[in-house]
């Protein structure tokens, strides 16, 4: 018999007309395609399908044309809409047997709950020829795997408690022994302060040599909130070879971006900023106004952040600001609390309560009421100090309904200090 080819291409079916619906999602896919990913299996495509005959048959039809494994699951109930064992069956024309061992596996664990099997439960016990029942203690639906024409099929339960241990039985398995010996490489670059287009711009014509290379590297650019990011990935037989190409191409394209890629290994802005932080024993206290304590409560997400994070003060309402923060009435009178000398004597305000090295104020208007022609939604002013430099004020025009002109906000705020301290 010839040697088969290597599993390199997987598509999930996630099978369930309550996906379909607008209470419940997909999230199977996600652990599948990172348990697969680990073997060099890279997911093509993934579709939700309903509990429907005819949809569940030609999308599995499709998904066996594409991929070397196809991954379905869910379906594999006892009741009528549990169609998944049936139409994989039929696509591939195989009989269907039941299963003695099932059917006393499902009665025991009836039995220890003190029941009697209901007779649907039955359609668990159907097995296609030549498929391999992979047991399954946390529910009654075993699961299925087959190889057929050269492909895998796995079909698998839809709760996740149950699905992830079948599947990893399978990845230590048979799956695993057809992987090949390729596996993914990735790397990741987040950047501030520029936005998509311009980052696109900078890299493009560097990545865009990787991809004809005999052994191409592929970048995805994304825009998330606070940040674009870059991720790039390849693959490679060998371990240090693959390590080594991908930490190369990262550091590319970090050169070309400089200061703005702050993080080049997956770390979030609060994690770096909190390292900076740390490395050089300093704390840090912030006077919040339209944040609300939103940049505080990032930094101490951070498991340890209390060797860095002193505290902070909601300044929200003018008095607080001036009762607390001893910021002078006259000059929030004149000039506002949106202002570049409002946000620098909260700096000083919370610099003289607390006494530490580095401090932060941010006061802004986040919408969606209170704007004016000359202060519209979204200006904020956010004021900084580190030691040895003299305070950094800025004012920002950030875009976004109200939550994501607070978390730019803090995210700003963070970047300022970043590149100061720097
Ligand atoms: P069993 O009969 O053992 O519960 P099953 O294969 O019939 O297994 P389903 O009835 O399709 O499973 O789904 C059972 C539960 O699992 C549902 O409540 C559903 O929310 C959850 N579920 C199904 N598919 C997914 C999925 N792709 N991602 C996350 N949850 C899922
Ligand atoms: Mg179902």
């Amino acid at each position: 018999m010839p040697a088969l080819s290597p599993i390199r291409t997987a598509e999930v079916i996630a099978v369930g007309s309550e996906m379909l619906g607008t209470t419940r999602v997909d999230t199977n896919s996600l652990h599948i395609a990172a348990r697969l990913s680990s073997l060099g299996i890279e997911l093509r495509a993934k579709t939700v399908v309903g509990d429907d005959r005819g949809d569940i048959a030609s999308v599995f039809r499709q998904s066996l044309e594409r991929a070397d494994l196809v991954v379905l699951t869910g379906g594999l109930g006892p009741t009528d809409d549990d169609l998944t064992r049936e139409v994989v069956a039929e696509v591939l024309s195989l009989e269907m047997h039941e299963d003695p061992a099932i059917v006393q596996a499902i009665e025991q664990r009836f039995a220890r709950r003190g029941l009697q099997m209901p007779p649907s439960n039955l359609r668990q016990a159907q097995v296609p020829e030549g498929a391999r029942v992979l047991a399954n203690p946390r529910g009654t639906a075993p699961g299925l795997f087959l190889e057929h024409g050269g492909r895998m099929i796995a079909m698998l339960p839809g709760p996740p408690r149950e699905m992830r241990p079948l599947l990893d039985e399978l990845c230590k398995g048979p799956i695993g022994a057809r992987a090949g010996a390729e596996r993914i490489y990735r790397a990741s670059l987040f950047v501030a302060g520029r936005g998509e287009s311009h980052v696109e711009q900078i890299v493009q014509p560097i990545y865009s040599g990787w991809r004809d290379q005999a052994a191409p590297i592929a970048t995805t650019i994304l825009a998330a909130p606070g940040q674009i990011e870059l991720h790039l990935s390849t693959r490679d037989a060998n371990p240090e070879i693959g390590r080594r190409r991908i930490a190369a191409a990262r550091d590319a394209l970090a050169a070309a971006l400089g200061e703005d890629a702050f993080s080049t290994d997956g770390r979030s802005m609060e994690e770096i900023v909190g390292a900076l932080l740390a490395e050089r024993r300093y704390r840090i206290a912030a006077a919040e106004s339209c944040t609300g304590g939103l940049f505080t409560s990032r930094l101490t997400d951070v498991p340890g952040s209390s060797a860095y994070v002193y505290g902070a003060l909601v300044a929200y309402d003018n008095r607080v600001k001036a009762r607390d923060l001893q910021v002078p009435q006259e000059l929030l009178d004149q000039h506002g609390a949106v202002s570049e000398p409002a946000a620098l004597a909260m700096l000083e305000g919370v610099l003289r309560a607390t006494g530490v090295q580095v401090g932060v104020a941010i006061t802004g208007i986040a919408g969606p009421g209170g704007g004016t022609p000359e202060k519209p939604v979204g200006t904020v002013v956010i004021a900084v100090a580190v030691p040895d430099k003299p305070p950094d004020v800025r004012t920002y025009q950030f875009m976004g309904d109200r939550s994501m002109i607070k978390f730019w906000s803090t995210q700003t705020a963070m970047d300022r200090i970043r590149r100061l301290l720097k």
